[in-house]
């Protein structure tokens, strides 16, 4: 028997989130956000969940080109542009999209030989700074791309750095708003944050970008759970009690003695650990599900193994499902973002971070 630990993606989940997100900017196209192999989920094992998406953008050739393999032919953006010269070439043969950030970039556009026109979408640094053109320099780039005959088509792009906090996205939104105001072209402007807290403000924009949002973990966590934003888990990780221990008072449990019982108490030791990309940082006390039952852990997480607390839940035993996170077999859900919290990150870094020992599923 393999040993009993399985990630489960969620179709169904994946389709409801993203008509979350055309709730949020009903009259905007969707860029289903799908790099680092789809946050972790599997570009394949996404694609039919996402496949009403209106284009995918990512940022690997390699990912684009898994993309064309699984049949679709509508649009890819390449979120960080291409590396180098040659990237064009296939950037032509596969009909991707690709952002232009940077002077070196429309230099390679320049020198590039193409039969078809490139459609690019041109990238404001609106006070990111981390890629694309200033205020003071943008309109001169789409200047220089618009005179170029490799080019086709020219769209208008930016991403916010606060969409997810308080400092909000007014003055980026302001700024790229005065620079573009008679640039024609398609504007696209908004990662899940800005879509779900501004979607006001983005709703006038013709392509959202949503990420973290597909996969059902919240955008602005603690401020709001996925649930309040009518977010599914996207991925449940699983797995089974493979021994029972029963502390008496004043005993420890794991590396380090860590978690000592002040009362006698049954724990349960699972077959999950940080090789499977359950965050080794989780102290005792982080939430975990037994049978469906919120608990938690106890003692330091080990590469292969962690225990839980199975006070709460007195029927549980040898072979019960314990949910890391994701939904359990009894519907009862612990977000990736609680998690997370307890390990000082984001639901993104834990479904990126799921190991490649764990075997995945697709559900019905
Ligand atoms: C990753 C990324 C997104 C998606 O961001 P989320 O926070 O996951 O919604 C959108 N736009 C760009 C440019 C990105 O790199």
């Amino acid at each position: 028997m393999p040993r009993p630990i399985l990630a489960t993606i969620h179709p169904a989940a994946l389709q409801h989130n993203l008509a979350r997100n055309r709730q949020a900017a009903p009259d905007a196209k969707v860029w289903a956000v799908v790099k680092a192999n789809a946050y972790g989920h599997g570009i394949e094992r996404v694609f039919d969940g996402l496949r009403s998406a209106d284009g995918f953008a990512l940022l690997d050739l390699a990912e684009a080109w898994r993309v064309r393999e699984l049949g679709w032919r509508g649009p890819i953006l390449l979120l960080e542009g291409v590396f180098e010269a040659r990237d064009l070439e296939l950037c032509s043969r596969l009909d991707l999209w690709h952002t232009v950030h940077c002077d070196e970039q429309i230099d390679m556009l320049a020198a590039c030989k193409t039969h078809v026109g490139h459609r690019v979408f041109l990238k404001m640094n609106s006070g990111m700074n981390r890629l694309g053109f200033t205020p003071e320099r943008y309109r001169s780039a789409w200047a220089r791309l618009n005179a170029l005959p490799q080019v086709d088509e020219i769209s208008l792009m930016t991403h916010f750095s606060d969409a997810d906090g308080g400092q909000g996205i007014a003055a980026q939104m302001a700024c790229f708003a005065e620079v573009t105001r008679d640039l024609p072209g398609e504007r696209s402007l908004s990662n899940s944050a800005a879509s779900l807290r501004h979607a006001d403000a983005v709703a006038a924009s013709d392509w959202i970008r949503p990420g973290i949002s597909l996969y059902g973990s919240s955008p602005d966590h603690p401020e709001h759970l996925a649930a309040d934003w009518g977010l599914q888990p996207a991925m449940t990780l699983a797995a089974k009690i493979i021994a029972v221990q029963d502390l008496a008072q004043g005993t420890s449990v794991g590396y380090g003695s860590r978690f000592v019982a002040d009362v006698p108490m049954r724990i349960g030791v699972v077959a999950c650990g940080y090789a499977d990309g359950y965050p080794r940082v989780c102290p005792s006390g982080t939430p975990v599900l037994v049978a469906g039952v919120r608990s938690r852990l106890v003692g330091r997480v080990s590469m292969d193994m962690i225990a839980v607390d199975l006070t709460p839940v007195p029927q549980a035993g040898m072979g019960s499902e314990v949910t890391l996170w994701g939904r359990a077999g009894n519907g009862v859900v612990l977000g990736i973002d609680e998690v997370a919290q307890a390990a000082g990150t984001l639901g993104y870094e834990l479904m990126c971070a799921l190991a490649q020992r764990v075997p995945v599923q697709v559900s019905d």
